[in-house]
């Protein structure tokens, strides 16, 4: 795996700093001088970006530029199909500016050839319009915002990028010119600088956050590092309530993980339309909240985002091999898993609410129409099928609670699922280990034995129902199987699990919770 690291500097501590700093090698890479820069200092790519106004709208002028192929030829990338659009409907007047430069269409709007004097500096300009019709809604909110008042974007569906590899580091250079001055500018690299200079390879930059205009920015310390919530709307919450949470969140999951290297960090919050809807993506140093504004601090609300700071190490720094949806079981519904898990370890829910969560998960799984389809169908039609879509989340969150009573019982109490999950991050950074059902299938084997593992690959090959551990939750609780037809008499029969608290044990003591992992 391919060492990524991040680097934030205003530009005027970076000419200090030696090259060797950004993990740029010298001898191969290409380097140019821009103009707009009078000192020594070298990037890959330089963006500026500008609002340009017209009477109905605004959109965002960008200019990039990059040292062009010494074939004559480079590639570029326009935003593709994310978010359930195709972005580069939003890239408008794409042209050159750099001299004897010209685009070339290919079959693909998503790709251009840009053919250059051999090794020169190319200077290329666009711009960014909003492409929604609607209001921000859940649905089409991963789609750039971009109005009077404020923006907010995914680094994917914004930057054209040249077609370079998508892993290696980058010097790359963003000035903001001419922003309002009352706006706000958060993003993933940094808060309210007009002039950033950061260290990324092109898919961190991808996977960016940014934003500005009316957003209201406060901090919180985590150990020491900055970690900060841009939100903007009214809300039944005070910005502060939330980022209490948040913060207690971050805490335990990197005490979890024991991780604490994160020199910054960010979360948006933004309302969208609609009524308790709620949604969340991981980006670069940073994730996205899209609430209603009628949502409260709940459950729900806290599960999203311990689920979505979860995905910091599951999918992030412990990276997936494709096809990745064939491992959505473990990513997704590990990440369910301990999101719940963790929000108890620290008591921002309680016992009773974790079970009565689980068994909401059981209900729905043994009552799912789809839930003995294979794994092959759930990687066909994830994104297209609401109810495949569901599958993994539960089969995952199901095989982490028995996988989790199975280690604990095979290694007399000594061990649980977290030392499995602290085993893989671990090989993930020493032996470069990414996840697929192979890699997990060993460390399972090794963890909680063979039946475990063939109890597990027979529900993702063979669409098997999973079985409910009898002592998943540990000794206070017991498991009880009711039955019912779905039409009364006839009908499919519906074997449905649900623990309850055994009438000798009162929830919250110190036995019960202890299975829990809570101190
Ligand atoms: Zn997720």
């Amino acid at each position: 795996m391919i060492k990524k690291f991040t680097v934030f500097f205003l530009i005027s501590g970076l000419f200090a700093l030696n090259n060797n700093l950004f993990g740029i090698s010298e001898s191969n890479k290409s380097h140019f001088n821009p103009t707009i820069n009078k000192k020594e200092q070298e990037y890959d790519l330089i963006y500026n970006i500008e609002p340009f106004y017209e009477i109905k709208k605004v959109r965002f002028a960008v200019t990039l530029e990059f040292r062009g192929d010494k074939s004559g030829e480079t590639k570029i990338l326009l935003p593709g199909n994310f978010g359930g659009k195709n972005n580069y409907e939003g890239i408008k007047f794409l042209k050159p500016l750099s001299e004897n430069t010209s685009i070339i269409n290919t079959d693909n709007p998503e790709q251009k050839i840009i053919k250059h004097p051999s090794g020169e500096p190319v200077k290329l300009y666009y711009q960014v319009e909003e492409i929604r019709n609607d209001n921000v809604e859940l649905g089409n909110h991963y789609l750039t915002i971009l109005n009077k008042t404020y923006f907010h974007f995914l680094g994917e569906t914004f930057f054209v990028f040249p077609a370079w590899d998508w892993y290696s580091n980058y010097k790359i250079l963003i000035t903001w010119n001419h922003m309002p001055y009352t706006w706000s500018l958060a993003n993933s690299f940094g808060i309210n600088e007009k002039i950033q200079s950061i260290s990324v390879s092109l898919d961190q930059l991808s996977s960016s956050l940014f934003m500005g205009g009316d957003f209201r920015i406060i901090k919180r310390n985590v150990d020491n590092n900055p970690v900060y919530l841009s939100i903007r709307g009214r809300w039944n919450f005070s910005d502060d309530q939330l980022l209490d949470i948040i913060k207690d969140i971050i805490s335990i999951e990197r005490n979890f993980w024991n991780d604490h290297e994160f020199p910054y960090y960010i979360i948006s919050v933004i309302p969208i339309e609609g009524r308790g809807e709620q949604g969340g993506i991981s980006r670069t140093n940073a994730y996205a909240l899209f609430l209603t504004p009628d949502r409260i601090i709940d459950y729900r609300l806290k599960r999203i985002i311990a689920h979505e700071t979860f995905h910091i190490w599951l999918g992030e720094k412990i990276k997936f091999s494709e096809p990745e949806a064939l491992s959505f079981w473990f990513k997704e519904g590990f990440s369910d898993y301990y999101a719940r898990l963790l929000l108890l370890r620290a008591n921002l829910i309680t016992q009773d609410e974790y079970v009565e969560e689980y068994n909401k998960i059981l209900y729905a799984y043994f009552t799912s129409s789809v839930r003995d389809e294979k794994n092959e169908r759930v990687v066909k039609e994830f994104w297209t099928n609401q109810n495949i879509m569901k599958l993994p989340y539960m089969r995952g969150d199901i095989i982490a609670h028995n996988l989790n009573a199975i280690i604990y019982k095979n290694s007399r109490g000594s061990k649980n699922l977290d030392n499995l999950m602290l085993d893989l991050f671990k090989r993930s950074k020493t032996e470069s280990l990414t996840v697929s059902n192979g890699s997990l299938s060993a460390l399972i084997r090794f963890y909680a034995g063979e039946q475990a593992l063939a109890d597990i690959m027979k529900c993702l090959n063979s669409g098997a129902s999973l079985k409910s551990h009898p002592e998943a939750l540990g000794p206070c609780y017991e498991l009880e199987i009711e039955s019912f037809r779905k039409l009364w008499l006839i009908g499919e029969l519906y074997e449905i699990p649900s623990y309850k608290l055994k009438s000798t044990n009162k929830s919250n003591n110190k036995k019960c919770l202890e299975w829990f992992g809570v101190k």
